[in-house]
């Protein structure tokens, strides 16, 4: 059965049409500039070349038009009509407390996602904008909806409640939530495969590390504690995103710059990061290239990066008392080779050796301890589509 993957923005949409029986992607897209006067809608079908057209996206609707047009094309499409697709998996951002796992869209399902869109302003009301223009446009189809928080909500209390008065969690339900869950979930699963122990039977540390980055401890098959919190904007360093700090720092800057705190908010989430210490970019590859130039920010600024990341994988060794294997994935963690080393050199207490050789590759699943390391270590790619299409699956 084809699924249809859909991870929706404000202004985009991103596509993926997946094979569930062989887990192939048979072509994916991406529809930008959604409710601008000049929209553009990128189709790329399984070894063809990427196809780019300006087209008029007034509003989202127009946008899955756009996609069902791209799939079914005549000369460039991949399927002949949208009987050939079985059902859409929608990556929704925050499920509250409400969703501990997917789940198929109905009208009770969209109220309680609504119901978390002051817990995620920017993106919640993007997804149910998608949901409800996908069953519009494909009446029929099932809907299934896959939360980036649902995995984290195994944690405990001691982990998820902030120490502030209560009566904030009991009122909006501020607590931490984490993300990336469908991502340290597929992660995981696939780390305890590949060191051949039961899933509920192993200690894991994944480190999804991307422009947004999240740390989270996985215990024999239940996330335990993750390092991002009510938002993504805490725990490590980011790309643009400044990960923990002291909140005070946000009334002072307000106060001395005049700003409003949403404005220090915006700036902590948009221009912070590896992008302000380095002052260059958020893209480690352009970080890579100053540090060979000698550029001292640049060097700080991927030491800092490393440094938060070492922080969390030592506390969450300790949370779990113990940890059995360490996997890097998403964009740095499976193609930044020094910030690797830099990481691993700092866990030979844990019992961590690194494979250099190994360590010396991109964007594939591969061992990078040495045999005798007491801790696994291992680069696994993350595919959240594929994890996407794999829930919807099973739930229709
Ligand atoms: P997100 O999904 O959070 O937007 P990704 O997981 O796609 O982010 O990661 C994007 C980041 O990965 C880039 O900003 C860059 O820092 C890093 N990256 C991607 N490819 C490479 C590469 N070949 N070498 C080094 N870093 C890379």
């Amino acid at each position: 059965m084809n699924i249809l993957v859909i991870n929706c923005g404000s202004s985009s949409l991103k596509f993926q049409l997946i094979d569930s029986e062989s887990e192939k992607c048979l072509g994916k897209g991406l529809c930008e500039r959604i409710g601008e006067a000049k929209g553009v809608v990128n189709f790329t079908p399984d070894g063809g070349d990427k196809i780019s057209l300006e087209k008029p996206l007034p509003d989202h609707k127009s946008a899955f038009d756009a996609v069902i047009a791209q799939l079914t094309d005549e000369n460039t499409g991949i399927i002949k009509d949208m009987k050939e697709v079985g059902a859409v998996g929608h990556r929704v951002i925050h499920g509250g407390e409400y969703f501990s796992e997917s789940v198929v869209i109905d009208d009770d399902v969209i109220k309680k996602i609504e119901a978390c869109n002051s817990l995620a302003p920017l993106h919640n009301p993007a997804n149910i904008i998608g949901i409800k223009a996908s069953m519009e446009v494909m009446p029929g189809i099932k809907n299934v909806a896959v939360f980036d928080t649902a995995f984290h909500q195994t944690m405990d209390k001691k982990a998820y409640l902030y120490a502030i008065p209560n009566e904030y969690y009991e009122k909006y339900k501020i607590r931490r939530y984490g993300f990336h869950g469908t991502s340290h979930s597929f992660v995981s699963k696939r780390a305890a495969e590949l060191v051949n122990k039961p899933y509920d039977k192993v200690k894991t540390i994944v480190c999804h590390i991307g422009n947004g980055a999240s740390i989270c401890a996985v215990e024999n098959g239940k996330s335990v504690d993750t390092s991002m919190g009510l938002t993504p904007l805490a725990g490590v360093v980011m790309g643009t995103r400044s990960g923990d700090i002291d909140p005070s720092i946000v009334d002072v800057i307000a106060r001395e710059e005049n700003l409003t705190t949403a404005d220090v908010i915006d700036i902590l989430n948009k221009k912070s990061g590896v992008t302000a210490l380095s002052g260059i970019s958020a893209d480690f590859r352009d970080i890579s290239g100053a540090i060979e130039n000698g550029d001292e920010r640049a060097k700080v600024a991927m030491e800092a990066y490393a440094h938060a990341i070492v922080r969390y994988v030592g506390a969450y060794a300790a949370v779990m008392n113990g940890v059995d294997v360490i996997a890097f994935t998403a964009g740095v963690g499976e193609n930044q080779i020094m910030l690797r080393e830099m990481v691993m050199s700092h866990l030979e207490y844990l019992g961590v050796k690194i494979n250099k050789e190994a360590n010396n590759t991109r964007s594939k699943e591969i061992m990078i301890s040495s045999e005798d390391s007491k801790v696994k270590v291992f680069v696994i790619p993350t595919n959240e589509e594929l994890a996407i299409a794999r829930e919807t699956l099973e739930l229709i």
